[in-house]
């Protein structure tokens, strides 16, 4: 049995970052640009108001000042002219500053009749004027890579970029195993059990810019999940699921070293998730990678968001590193840990952690309650209520 950390070191040993590809900006969110973007124009190109209000030479906006109006700046339509002593321009806010104008006053700070305005007393400090370039000059670097988040994609938008390159989405083929599956909708039998982890698995790896697709629910005998194999042997990543155990029905692992699957590592020490196997498939399948998660329908998620999250982004080029942990006070206290990392199911709530009494690897129902996996180490010692503890958010 090996640690988590070593069976992620040995999974990502095995990831081939993709290729990249161009997509326009509307189908950038989600995505992980993967190469470098600078800006084609400074923003903004022009310094502009940040108020409704009037543009005036700064010197001169005090108190019981009167201008005369000379004109008008709006969004799109700058005024041409020059601002000069005793004059001020009717603006609007993201309305380029006239020449001559340093400050805009703002609108509720004057009285106005005809084309004669007075600022009142008290003035506020302004400037109200961005200066051209604030947010980002021409020729700025928006780094690769990185996972583009909704913000992102309004500062491409706003850098001029109608496209961007991204890694390629990874293909992961998944082969649900076991003799006793039916999929969703169909009539199960007395002793059937509909597949469910596959599915939730499919919807998590979609969230994480892969392509996942279903295969057929493989059975168990070699021909089976030997075809399965051949089925899938075109993605990037091949998932199956259930048969990694040591039964007399347990033929994943076998199958797949039949069919020329190098074998980097089996069972991690974690609960759950125990059994769990990763390799390479040999060059006639395409040379894929495989990783081989448990079928109980808790341990299969609970490895999709430990270790297939991380090789997926991985796979698009991000950093090849552990799901990212967040740290939460825990309101119930917990029972010291045994040899095993254990994730344990917990509710979430804005007051902090608690850890359904249930752990059992069976439960979907509370894996559905639960917002957090709460990471506890090897032989960690007991937690009191209070205590800050590592979770990952689900
Ligand atoms: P296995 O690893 O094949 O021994 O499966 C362990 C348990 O998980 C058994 O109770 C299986 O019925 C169940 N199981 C396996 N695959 C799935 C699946 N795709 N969806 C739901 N349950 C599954
Ligand atoms: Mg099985």
């Amino acid at each position: 049995m090996i640690s988590v950390e070593a069976a992620l070191d040995a999974l990502f040993a095995l990831v081939r970052p993709l290729g990249t590809e161009e997509v326009p900006l509307r189908e950038a969110a989600g995505r992980v640009m993967r190469a470098d973007v600078h800006a084609f124009r400074d923003q903004p190109p022009f310094p502009g108001s940040a108020m409704d209000g009037y543009a005036v030479i700064a010197e001169e906006a005090q108190p019981h000042a009167m201008f005369r109006v000379i004109g008008e700046s709006a969004a799109g339509r700058r005024f041409e002219g020059q601002v000069k002593p005793g004059q001020a321009v009717r603006i609007f806010t993201g309305a380029p500053v006239p020449e001559g104008a340093t400050r805009v006053v703002l609108q509720e700070d004057v009285t106005r009749t005809g084309d004669i305005i007075t600022l009142t007393d008290p003035l506020d400090a302004g400037p109200h004027i961005r200066p051209a370039g604030v947010d980002f000059r021409q020729g700025d670097t928006f780094a690769a890579p990185r996972l583009l988040r909704p913000a992102d994609v309004a500062l491409l938008a706003a850098m001029n970029q109608p496209t961007v390159t991204v890694s390629r989405q990874p293909t992961v083929a998944l082969i649900s195993t076991g003799d006793e599956l039916v999929l969703p909708g169909e009539d199960p039998g007395p002793d059937q059990i509909v597949a469910s982890n596959t599915f939730g698995l499919e919807a998590l790896f979609r969230t994480l810019g892969a392509r996942p697709r279903i295969l057929p629910i493989a059975r168990d005998t070699r021909a089976s999940l030997e075809s399965a194999f051949h089925l899938a042997a075109d993605a990037d990543l091949v998932v199956t699921i259930g048969g990694a155990s040591v039964g007399d029905h347990d033929l994943v692992g076998r199958v797949a070293g039949e069919l020329g699957m190098e074998q980097s590592f089996y069972k991690v020490a974690m609960r759950p998730g125990k059994p769990l196997m990763a390799g390479r498939m040999w060059a006639d399948l395409g040379g894929a990678m495989m990783i081989g998660l448990p079928g109980n329908p808790v341990s299969a998620m609970v490895c999709g968001h430990v270790f297939a999250a991380p090789v997926l982004r991985a796979f698009q080029g991000l950093a090849r590193e552990p799901a990212p942990l967040a740290h939460a006070p825990l309101l119930a206290p917990l029972p010291a840990n045994g040899p095993r990392m254990h994730y344990m199911r917990a509710r979430l709530s804005p007051e902090g952690l608690r850890a359904f009494d249930s752990q059992d690897s069976s439960l979907l129902s509370i894996l559905s309650e639960a917002g957090a996996l709460i990471q506890r180490p090897p032989h960690a010692p007991a937690a009191q209520a209070g205590e800050i503890l590592p979770y990952l958010p689900i």
